[in-house]
């Protein structure tokens, strides 16, 4: 492998941080389908080895531990920096290294960018939105996000990243691509991370009471793993001048409500839908515009609801 030492013939050395996480591992794997060297940096802080197990055997994977709030010397010729605690269970225990995560961390991987001169992807999220009040949400919307409550340390570390990116793209002229990610769910997400999909799947497998937080009136919109990977990698294929922010998500949006009752249809079995308190700035709406997406990269989500809930319970099954 030439991570640290010379490019061994023509295949892109590739760094995923976060690789050993939900969205990350799917990524490698995709990226070793390709044909690319692949070097996975985690700190398992909310990843896991399990995500990755499968790929420890493929010759062109490598696995670090490593914190990307410290720096790291590497050769590479491309960064996807996923490494970022992405739900608000794991987020929220450990708040101010969830901004040291978001902030340090892209500084030491946008410095590694400059230094070897790699094209940088940057996992960035609707959450830069806030609860927003305009409806779908556009690229150009500014957002609003409270900066001092407890979905802060995500939101405002990640508003903070971006500005980092377009800063050294600005003065440094770094070639930067910047997705906004929408709610994405399917295998390996964690089990008990807290996310919605996820929580209604584990208890109604389990035949618990399905939790419904606030009345569900409030909309998501979910994406299958499989359509954001393929648009992640889209991105970082496309022209240099497109540097985002771009959204990636699926734009079919539904309530909670409609969410529980669809994982109960699919999983069966007696779980009774419960209602438990709204957490603290929970947006009541949410919901990608991706025309950009569409034009510049000719991407759309093709995985309909149903079909990607079905994926996604077959794995929790068999956990
Ligand atoms: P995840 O928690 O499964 O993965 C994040 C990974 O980053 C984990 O493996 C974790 O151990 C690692 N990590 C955290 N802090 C680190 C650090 N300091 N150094 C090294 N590694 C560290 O979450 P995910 O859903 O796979 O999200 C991946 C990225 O996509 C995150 O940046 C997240 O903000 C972004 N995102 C995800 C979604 C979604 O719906 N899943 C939506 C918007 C944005
Ligand atoms: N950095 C790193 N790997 C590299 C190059 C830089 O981790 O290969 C880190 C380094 O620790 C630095 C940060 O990235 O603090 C930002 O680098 P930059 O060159 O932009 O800034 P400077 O080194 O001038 O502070
Ligand atoms: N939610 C819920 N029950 C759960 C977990 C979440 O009703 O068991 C709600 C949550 O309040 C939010 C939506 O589902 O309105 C999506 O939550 P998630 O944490 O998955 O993502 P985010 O809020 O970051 O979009």
């Amino acid at each position: 492998m030439g991570f640290h030492s010379m490019k061994v013939a023509n295949r892109k050395r590739i760094l995923v941080t976060g690789g050993a996480g939900f969205l990350g591992s799917h990524l490698c794997e995709r990226l070793l389908d390709e044909g690319a060297d692949v070097l996975c940096v985690d700190n398992l802080y909310s990843g896991t080895r399990d995500n990755i197990s499968h790929l420890l055997t493929n010759p062109h994977f490598e696995f670090q531990r490593h914190d990307v709030t410290f720096p790291i010397y590497l050769e590479i010729d491309e960064i996807y920096n996923l490494a970022c605690p992405a739900s608000p269970v794991h987020y929220q225990r450990d708040p101010v290294q969830t901004t040291k995560t978001s902030v340090h961390g892209s500084i030491n991987m946008l410095g590694l960018a400059k230094r070897t001169g790699a094209r940088i992807f940057q996992a960035s999220t609707s959450e830069i939105y806030g609860d927003p009040e305009v409806h779908p949400q556009t690229e150009d919307y500014w957002g609003r996000v409270n900066p001092i409550g407890v979905r802060s340390c995500y939101d405002e570390g990640k508003r903070c990243a971006e500005t980092l990116f377009f800063d050294y793209n600005r003065q440094h002229g770094l070639e930067i691509k910047v997705a906004r990610i929408f709610n994405t769910y399917g295998p390996r997400m964690h089990p008990n991370d807290g996310r919605v999909v996820s929580n209604f799947i584990v208890q109604a497998l389990q035949g618990k009471d399905i939790t419904i937080y606030g009345d569900g009136l409030q909309t998501r919109s979910f994406c299958y793993v499989d359509d954001l990977i393929e648009g992640i990698v889209r991105l970082m294929a496309s022209p240099a001048d497109l540097t985002g922010p771009i959204n990636l998500g699926n734009p079919s949006e539904f309530t909670i409500r409609e969410l529980a009752e669809a994982v109960l249809e699919l999983v069966g079995g007696g779980s009774k839908l419960i209602y438990r308190p709204l957490p603290h700035d929970d947006p009541k709406q949410r919901q990608p515009d991706i025309s950009l997406a569409r034009t510049e990269l000719d991407w759309v989500p093709e995985i309909p609801l149903k079909v990607g809930l079905q994926k996604t319970i077959a794995y929790f099954r068999d956990l």
